[in-house]
């Protein structure tokens, strides 16, 4: 099988084989360690999964960005932070492919293919969250290229990240117009991995911080210049937010049909939970608004692909389908009493997942916001 003719089958395969190789329920169960998830990504990417979307040309699969989704979801069904651990070193790939000339970008890609190296992008600092622009780690020009100087926090694969997309002021005041974003490698001189323990909540995410103590970025590292990386970063964003609502839905899905059939098995007062219309109703309330966010999904996927403004579908996706997670995981991991909290069973790890997933690449409200201003444009 080539590259190019690589379907959905073809890929939920190679995703069974992935998970069957490095997800075992053991080794989600934590404790979090570092080599381990190295050694996961590395796994994942052996199966092509932290190349989906880079182009043929650049040694990846081009696959169309419903497929990253749909593969994001099915992943996020088992562990959302291994989902996005791979989703986004998957992104830094294609990003460096994408917009770095091949002799430039070749330095790390190949590397982020075959898993030998991974990649994180860093936007958050400890002052700077929802308030993107008033990032404040900042890069001066020097004679041997760019002086970067500041922290960044909450950064998915920053544990264990060898290659970082970090955007960094260049003109203190001029907010957005002055970022741009810049190619920082853990092992050189100037970079520091923060030791703080972060969260427990998707701890496979590798979740992490780092800062930059006079790191010397040469000139070709400088991914996107002022004036387009503000930009360049919302678009990635914008895409970002849908693959966080397929996650959702793939962890709603699978903590649905792990309470159907576990209804379906025990029994109370002499009948199985199932039977019960008080406690059925529960999961099919879960199961109106799964079908709902699928929709939401698959629209606004279809959107990306097709090149059509996505912008107001993936904001509402977003919106949508976090909520849904956040409204029925509890409820989910209630029907199934104590059972539900078993470590065996994922459903305690996607309560706290779906939290995270309101917060990730444009928290409710922002969106909310996006919504309202896009309201305003068509009212
Ligand atoms: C596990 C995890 C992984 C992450 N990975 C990455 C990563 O890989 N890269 C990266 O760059 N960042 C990452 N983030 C950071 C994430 O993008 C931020 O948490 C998010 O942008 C929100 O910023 P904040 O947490 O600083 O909250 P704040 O911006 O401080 O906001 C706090 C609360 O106030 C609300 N709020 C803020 N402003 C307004 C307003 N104007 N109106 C109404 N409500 C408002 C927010 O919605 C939020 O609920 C990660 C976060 C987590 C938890």
């Amino acid at each position: 099988m080539t590259h190019s003719t690589r379907g959905l089958t073809q890929w939920l395969e190679q995703l069974e084989r992935f998970c069957a190789q490095a997800l075992s329920p053991d080794s989600l169960l934590g404790p979090y360690d570092a080599a381990c998830e190295r050694k996961r990504l590395a796994v994942a990417a052996s199966f092509g999964l932290t190349g989906i979307q880079v182009a043929l040309e650049h040694g990846g699969f081009g696959a169309p960005y419903s497929i990253k989704a749909r593969l994001a979801q099915e992943l996020a069904s088992l562990d959302f932070g291994v989902s996005m651990a791979v989703i986004n070193s998957q992104n830094v790939a294609d990003d460096l492919s994408r917009w770095l000339p091949a002799d430039v970008s070749k330095r790390w890609v190949p590397g982020l293919l075959s898993g030998e190296l991974i990649g994180c992008t860093a936007l958050t600092e400890p002052g700077a969250g929802s308030d993107f622009s008033a990032v404040t780690t900042h890069a001066v020009q020097t004679s041997d290229g760019w002086r970067l100087q500041g922290e960044k926090t909450w950064i998915i694969n920053a544990k264990i990240a060898d290659v970082f997309l970090v955007y960094a002021q260049t003109q203190p005041g001029t907010g957005a117009a002055g970022i741009a974003a810049f190619v920082v490698e853990a092992k050189r001189e100037g970079f520091e991995r923060s030791l703080d323990a972060f969260t427990s909540a998707a701890a496979s995410s590798s979740t992490g911080g780092f800062s930059l103590q006079g790191y010397v970025a040469r000139p070709d590292e400088m991914l996107h210049p002022p004036g387009q990386a503000f930009k360049r970063a919302l678009e990635s964003i914008n895409g970002a937010r849908v693959y966080v609502a397929a996650m959702c839905v793939g962890m709603l899905q699978a903590s649905l049909r792990i309470a159907q059939e576990y209804g379906q098995r025990r029994q109370t007062f002499g009948q199985p939970l199932a039977q019960y219309q008080g406690w059925r109703w529960m999961l099919a309330e879960a199961a109106v608004d799964l079908e709902a966010a699928g929709a939401l999904v698959q629209s606004a996927a279809q959107a990306i692909d097709q090149g059509n403004q996505s912008q107001d579908l993936a904001a509402k996706a977003k919106v949508f389908a976090t909520r849904a997670a956040q409204r029925h995981l509890p409820a989910l991991l209630h029907a199934m009493g104590a059972e539900g909290l078993r470590d065996s069973y994922p459903l305690l790890r996607h309560v706290a997942a779906a939290q995270v997933a309101t917060l990730v690449d444009g928290s409710t409200e922002m969106l909310l916001e996006r919504i309202s201003k896009n309201l305003k444009k068509t009212g």
